[in-house]
């Protein structure tokens, strides 16, 4: 059954705030981000802790759906999109018709009105069957929409959420050739003209832009101010001067798109500025904290499908009269990963639990990111290993997987600025 079925049906995904209604995580007032964003405000919560994988009986259900979605829909595509670098139209629109593109857009706006660990464990199913198709569901839930539904006015809001949660693809635009670890050096500029902005520069890297109707474009109004200069724009796809150049040749998420944006005199209404003139920089930063939780949840899931093709083919494989499955020295390497998998999830899980209490995952969203990518890494390459010459062809998805999995350590912040952010915490810390 199709999440929207479910909120027609009366049995709203509205209900999926599970650890909220259930008491774990309760606040005495009305939490915001801003007045619980450290660790000081702890003591105002409820400790009578449920474990971590404690999934609420909406969550399951939502977990499950999706993972049938993903065995029967974007299974039988997975070989033939990585070999052609292309992702299946249809099952982006089935992606949408399965409310999994507007997983916290309210209902009013034509979402599935649901939490954001509900879009962190959408994203880790996906990312099991295929990490491809995990990006654009991660983009749109964790960063795009939470952009608009944070920042945009009424207006905004009733024009776009409705296109993100059922129909148009988006695009999140910060990177540039000059511009990557360092992303506020961008060169794009926004010019000021009455009530227009003319943007010129370019963009690389972007994930989505083959398929997306909407871009969400980070440009400098005032240069002269540096990076509080930096605002957010939304860009539909047929602005003219604005071009798309062809798609990445790439190692691994060959599915997703990555394309170079350049914008030359492009002419944007004043009314496309998603909220304030020069605090795009402040806007990217806080997303980003967050939608690194969901690149860790796209590794824990790219990891554990891994991981499950592999368990299989040791318990059926031969050598020596046994099962490779039954060398002892196999079933110690095999449970490790299998830990370093459950540790990864749980970091995962608690910066989201975190993210929906209202505290800061300023470290939490880093360590998980870091961790979950370094996991992916590490299972993937032991798979291989553990299929034998098999593990080596296309025969069998896990070569895919470790091609996949090294994306985790460079998007969204490289693991090298995922530790520098987790010592700056600890510094603030003393
Ligand atoms: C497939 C793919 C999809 C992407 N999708 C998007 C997207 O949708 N939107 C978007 O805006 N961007 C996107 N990106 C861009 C991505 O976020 C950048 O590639 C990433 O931030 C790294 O920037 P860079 O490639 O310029 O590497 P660089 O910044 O040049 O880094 C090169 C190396 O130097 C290291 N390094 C750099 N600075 C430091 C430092 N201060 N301390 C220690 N080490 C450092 C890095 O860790 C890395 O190992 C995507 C990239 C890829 C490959």
């Amino acid at each position: 059954m199709v999440w929207s079925n479910l909120i027609k049906k009366g049995l709203s995904l509205r209900l999926l705030q599970p650890a909220v209604k259930r008491n774990f995580w309760s606040f005495p007032g009305k939490a915001t981000f801003s007045s619980l964003a450290s660790d000081v405000t702890l003591d105002r919560v409820d400790l009578r802790s449920a474990p971590l994988t404690t999934l609420s009986e909406d969550e399951e259900m939502m977990r499950d759906t999706v993972a049938k979605f993903a065995a029967e829909q974007i299974l039988p595509l997975v070989s033939e999109m990585d070999r052609k670098g292309e992702m299946d139209k249809d099952l982006i629109q089935a992606m949408f018709d399965q409310g999994l593109m507007g997983v916290e857009i309210e209902a009013e706006y034509g979402g599935t009105n649901s939490t954001f660990f509900s879009s962190i464990l959408v994203i880790e199913e996906l990312a099991k069957v295929d990490p491809s198709i995990a990006v654009p569901c991660d983009i749109q839930n964790t960063l795009n929409n939470r952009l608009i539904r944070q920042h945009g006015t009424e207006e905004q809001k009733n024009l776009y959420l409705p296109m993100l949660a059922t129909s148009t693809l988006s695009s999140f635009c910060l990177s540039e050739p000059e511009a990557g670890s360092d992303a506020f050096a961008m060169k794009t500029v926004a010019e000021q003209k009455g009530d227009y902005f003319l943007i010129n520069g370019s963009k690389c890297w972007i994930s989505n832009s083959a398929e997306a109707g909407l871009f969400l474009l980070f440009a400098n109004a005032s240069p002269e101010k540096g990076y509080r200069g930096i605002s957010c724009f939304v860009v539909p796809r047929d602005t003219e001067g604005f071009d798309i150049g062809p798609k990445e040749d790439k190692l691994g998420i060959r599915a997703s798109s990555t394309c170079t944006l350049n914008f030359d005199n492009v002419k944007i209404p004043a009314k496309n500025l998603l909220g304030e003139l020069g605090q795009g920089y402040k806007y990217s930063i806080e997303v980003l904290n967050e939608g690194r939780i969901g690149i860790g949840a796209q590794m824990v899931g790219l990891a554990q499908g891994c991981f499950d093709h592999t368990l299989q083919y040791v318990r059926e494989r031969k050598q020596f009269g046994q099962k490779i499955w039954d060398f002892q020295s196999m079933k110690h390497q095999i449970a490790s990963v299998a830990t370093q998998i459950e540790a990864a999830r749980m970091l995962v899980y608690n910066a989201a639990r975190r993210q929906e209490a209202g505290l800061s995952v300023v470290k939490q969203g880093a360590m998980a990111k870091f961790y979950a990518s370094e996991v992916a890494s590490i299972t993937t390459s032991k798979c291989m290993e553990w299929m034998g010459g098999v593990g080596f062809t296309k025969a069998y998805p896990v070569e895919k997987y470790y091609r996949d999995a090294k994306i985790g350590a460079v998007y969204e912040g490289t693991s090298n600025i995922q530790l520098t952010t987790i010592a700056k915490c600890m510094d603030g810390e003393g």
